[in-house]
């Protein structure tokens, strides 16, 4: 992405996020290209993995994405609110969900058991229409889903239901355990089992308009598993979803995280920093102090272990991530002063750290770096560098 005005202005406020939305359509363009005749789908649940979740929507459709995804049904309902008339899949619903809520609004829902049949056909007798219903087989992660041994029984229920016109059966769906580590040998497993429950699902007469099993490792590395439909996440948020295996796509990571420097200080070489003084300076040194904590998301975890971007440089935190605000060691200083930008994550183009080396500085994945970011920030949008 070119280096945009709105980026290179010092943050407006004391500390915020900024979601590029061009960078957003960009992956989800190059992710449509990269699987071909599969259709796509963009989850953008946990508010678009801290993007935002419904200008991280629009994005998505004005790039393409035929089927948005979310958890639950209030997001899916928030979608629709918003303005979303496309299709959209949720798939975790709890006992005494408003499935009537989600027929009414057209959203498809998913079924794990015979019990959540029974509360979707309820659903669909209170919404006075058929549900867009979809199925959900477990292959082997051991989460949600139909058991195996479960699934003639549930498929059978689907095809009754379908006949009766409570419904129709528009998907059948599985997830992976462990698209990120292309070599597992979960993946061919799980791959086996969705295919037998497909055939099984065929026989007893469902005809779904979309197969689906892939999320963005699987979609990436896996052809085979892209079926009808992928499920995108991370990566169309410009993250690495396999690490260590995924080939360059030129994804563009959407967010940047950051903040102003509060002040600037020196203490001499002995000085202790922040709680339980974890760290203390072995020389004479120059410090930073960043107003945001882990009351913002920022992991406690990343104290004395990730790096943050001021003044060109990449700067080490020292001492303990704090509630409100953390410390880093500015060595040299050159001319940092209170008020400069501080980027604790970015695209990463400069050689600003991404959420990726926070991941790994936090022993963690880049997901949850960016979904639980957040906190008292002010999150914004631009548009290739222009207020979206
Ligand atoms: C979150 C989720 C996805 C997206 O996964 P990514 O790895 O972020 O692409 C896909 N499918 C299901 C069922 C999910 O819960």
């Amino acid at each position: 992405m070119e280096e945009s005005d709105a980026m290179s202005s010092p943050p407006v406020a004391r500390a915020e996020i900024v979601v590029d939305l061009a960078a957003v359509r960009h992956n989800v363009r190059t992710l449509r290209e990269l699987v071909g005749d599969a259709r796509m789908m963009t989850v953008v649940k946990a508010d678009g993995y801290g993007h935002g979740m419904v200008e991280v929507a629009r994005a998505a459709r004005a790039a393409g994405a035929d089927w948005l995804g979310v958890a639950t049904i209030d997001e899916a309902l928030a979608l629709r609110a918003a303005g979303d008339t496309g299709p959209v899949l949720c798939w975790l619903g709890v006992p005494g969900e408003d499935y009537a809520a989600a027929i009414t609004a057209d959203v498809d829902v998913t079924a794990y058991s015979l019990a959540e049949l029974a509360e979707v056909a309820a659903g669909a007798e209170t919404a006075g229409r058929p549900a867009r219903l979809q199925l959900k087989i477990d292959t082997g992660l051991s989460r949600g889903g139909a058991l195996p041994a479960d699934w003639p029984e549930l498929v059978a229920a689907a095809r009754a239901g379908e006949e009766a016109g409570r419904w129709r059966v528009t998907g059948i769906w599985s997830h992976l355990a462990a698209s990120d580590e292309p070599a597992h040998p979960a993946n061919d497993a799980q791959e086996q089992v969705f295919r037998e429950a497909l055939a099984e699902a065929e026989a007893a007469g469902l005809r779904p308009e979309v197969r689906h099993l892939a999320n963005s490792a699987a979609a990436i590395l896996r052809p085979s598993s892209r079926f009808d439909l992928v499920r995108c996440g991370l990566a169309s948020y410009g993250l690495d979803p396999a690490p260590g295996h995924t080939p360059d796509l030129g994804l563009v990571p959407a967010m940047t995280a950051r903040a102003r420097l509060t002040m600037v200080k020196p203490v001499p070489a002995g000085a202790g920093v922040s709680y339980g003084h974890t760290w203390v300076a072995d020389h004479d040194t120059t410090l930073g102090l960043v107003p945001v904590g882990y009351g913002d998301g920022v992991p406690r975890a990343a104290g004395n272990e990730a790096e943050a971007w001021v003044g060109g440089r990449r700067r080490p935190l020292r001492g303990r991530v704090c509630m409100d605000q953390l410390v880093v060691e500015l060595d040299p200083p050159g001319d940092a002063a209170a008020g400069d930008e501080v980027v604790l994550f970015g695209d990463g183009c400069d050689g600003a750290p991404t959420a990726q080396d926070w991941a790994e500085a936090c022993a963690t994945i880049s997901y949850e770096i960016v979904t639980r970011i957040g906190g008292r920030m002010v999150r914004r949008h631009i548009d290739g560098g222009a207020p979206a």
